[in-house]
């Protein structure tokens, strides 16, 4: 069988659902910080626990800094794990107060592959959290690998199914221009063709956009 390739998953993607005008944030810190609350959560967990933070006036590097961590604990409660998201996120700022004096144009002029490795030097930074701020906060292009990607390109062979992170991505910046817009929308895309269409059980493929794609 010939398989689908990524461009073509892109364009079939764009044309059936528009931009998608991720990530769903009012400024870069805000990504950041919904890039760490995110982990292992929905979505909707998350938007409680920002909205808290937006009421106490804390959505702000220099004034997050300096809340003590229990008070950071109790504003993100609804995002769960909320004790450890905090020291997450305190381990975040402490790094970004030593490196760039919580200044988001600083991060922003360091090379992709140098800021990535520091990045992942961060306690509780994956490679996903590490790509969600890479490319949603700061327009580097690293693709996001999440289990959705996984999910949609293992049911079209285009990954093996023990791919890990690395392999994932690197198959997108092969076959893609590396452009952080485009990698912005093609995971936005992806996120959306997963819940809507590529459920973990039963995937809807009759009615999917990619059900002719081969
Ligand atoms: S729902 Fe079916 S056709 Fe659509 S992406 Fe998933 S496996 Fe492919």
């Amino acid at each position: 069988m010939k398989q689908p390739k990524l461009k073509k998953i892109y364009r079939k993607l764009y044309a059936s659902f528009g931009p998608q005008h991720w990530w769903p944030a009012e400024n870069s810190f805000e990504v950041i910080v919904g890039a760490i609350l995110t982990q292992n959560t929905a979505w909707v967990n998350v938007e409680k626990a920002i909205a808290n933070l937006r009421k106490a006036g804390m959505l702000d590097a220099h004034k997050l800094s300096l809340l003590p961590q229990k008070k950071l604990a109790a504003l993100i409660r609804p995002a769960g794990f909320y004790n450890i998201k905090a020291r997450r996120l305190k381990e975040f700022l402490n790094f970004f107060s030593a490196c760039y004096q919580l200044d988001l144009k600083r991060m922003q002029r360091v090379p992709l592959s140098g800021l990535r490795r520091q990045l992942l030097s961060v306690h509780g930074i994956g490679a996903e959290t590490a790509d969600s701020i890479l490319l949603y906060a700061l327009a580097k292009p690293s693709f996001v690998v999440d289990s959705y990607t996984k999910r949609i390109l293992g049911r079209h062979k285009l990954i093996q199914p023990d791919a890990d992170y690395t392999q994932v991505q690197n198959l997108f910046t092969r076959e893609l221009k590396k452009d952080s817009k485009l990698f912005n929308e093609f995971h936005a895309l992806l996120v959306r063709l997963a819940k809507d269409f590529c459920l973990k059980n039963q995937p809807r493929c009759a009615i999917c956009p990619l059900k002719k794609i081969n």
